[in-house]
């Protein structure tokens, strides 16, 4: 089949002829449909220091995906020939506390598609059942791709009651659009989105009726006012990993506010601790999806009318992948989907 594979320690990705997967007896095989690249794709693609440390080249990569099974293991259970899925990209385990105690989303054993095991950029993906999700009529072939950091979106934004409150996204990156959207959906009263490339809080518009501002050209207090806030965002999150918009974040909340980060600065960043201590914030990481509560809510959110599916600006098929990545790296997309048919 062929597949996107690292093959060696250095920039790019290969176009290869590579052996199908073979399942085990709890896996299914997928007929990969569509694929959409993530920030992480991207990192591998640069072959920046993370990704020098964390993969191990020969390697298929790409863990965003949607396809049909096509071949199901002998103790697969709820699974039909056919079925449209997507999947949970993170492979937990079953020994750790958290496993057993149900939280699988905080399992320390988990195991990544596409970072620690071949992915699904490639024709056929092999994959524990009990990661699949079953597509609903309601969620397309494209939609359908970008589930996973529609989930991330979903985690973070409903770490906290919105209802009614004032929101302020930091970062304009695909999670942070779908973010925003999720939040005016949801019942926010006002939401906010920052980002330094334009672009981007024009993508934004197009995806919802989100409040936009470049800190790099306006200032947040103004805009604050403007928008009728007196005290503060009720409710702050940081989808860009940039220690600036964190400090800006720290200093737009409320006292007591709710944060949720979720943003992966490239570095080491300084913290200004005091301030956020004496601002009384409530701060909570969010790492991935959980299982399974978020895709049930993202898929019941799509099907009572949200729609984010704006935030897809290009679709591409695999062969052209080398251009689908230069955009990305160029910052002038949104979601990118690859397609394998
Ligand atoms: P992205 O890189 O496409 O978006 C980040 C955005 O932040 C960019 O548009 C960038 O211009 C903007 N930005 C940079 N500096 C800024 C500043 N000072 N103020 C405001 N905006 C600024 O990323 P994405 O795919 O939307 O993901 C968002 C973040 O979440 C990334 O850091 C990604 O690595 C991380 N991530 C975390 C998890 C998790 O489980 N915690 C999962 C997926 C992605
Ligand atoms: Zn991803």
């Amino acid at each position: 089949m062929k597949a996107l594979v690292k093959e060696k320690s250095e920039v790019g990705l290969k176009l290869q002829e590579v052996d199908k997967p073979k399942i085990k007896s709890d896996e299914v095989l997928i007929k990969v449909k569509a694929t959409a690249i993530c920030g992480t794709d991207l990192h591998i693609w640069n072959w920046d220091t993370w990704a020098s440390k964390t993969i191990k080249p020969p390697m298929t990569v790409g863990h965003e995906f949607m396809g049909e099974v096509i071949e199901i293991g002998d103790n697969v259970k709820g699974l039909e020939l056919g079925d449209r899925v997507s999947a949970e990209s993170h492979i937990v385990g079953s020994i750790s506390r958290n496993a057993r105690a149900g939280k699988l989303h905080l399992d320390p054993d988990t195991v990544n598609l596409g970072v620690d095991r071949d992915g699904a950029f490639a024709e056929f993906v092999s994959i524990p059942f009990r990661n699949i999700v079953k597509l609903p009529d309601s969620v397309d072939d494209e939609m359908g791709a970008i589930l996973d950091p529609f989930g991330n979106a979903i985690h973070a934004t409903l770490s906290f009651d919105l209802v009614g409150e004032d929101v302020l996204i930091t970062g304009a990156g695909p999670i942070g659009i779908m973010s925003a959207a999720i939040a005016l959906h949801v019942g926010a009263r006002k939401v906010l989105i920052t980002d330094i490339n334009d672009d981007r809080l024009s993508l934004a518009k197009t995806v919802s009726a989100v409040e936009t501002l470049n800190p790099s050209k306006e200032n947040i207090k103004d805009k604050m006012k403007s928008m009728g806030l007196k005290e503060g965002f009720d409710v702050g999150l940081e989808m860009s990993g940039s220690e600036i918009a964190l400090d800006q974040m720290i200093d737009s909340m409320l006292m007591g506010g709710n944060v949720a980060l979720l943003g992966l600065p490239s570095d080491t960043i300084n913290l200004d601790l005091s301030k956020l201590i004496f601002k009384a914030l409530n701060i909570k990481s969010i790492y991935g999806r959980e299982m399974f509560e978020t895709w049930y809510k993202g898929l019941a959110l799509i099907d009572s009318g949200l729609d984010v599916k704006k935030v897809i600006t290009h679709s591409f098929h695999y062969t052209e992948f080398e251009k689908a990545f230069q955009l990305l790296n160029e910052g002038k997309a949104g979601k990118v989907i690859l397609n394998w048919c």
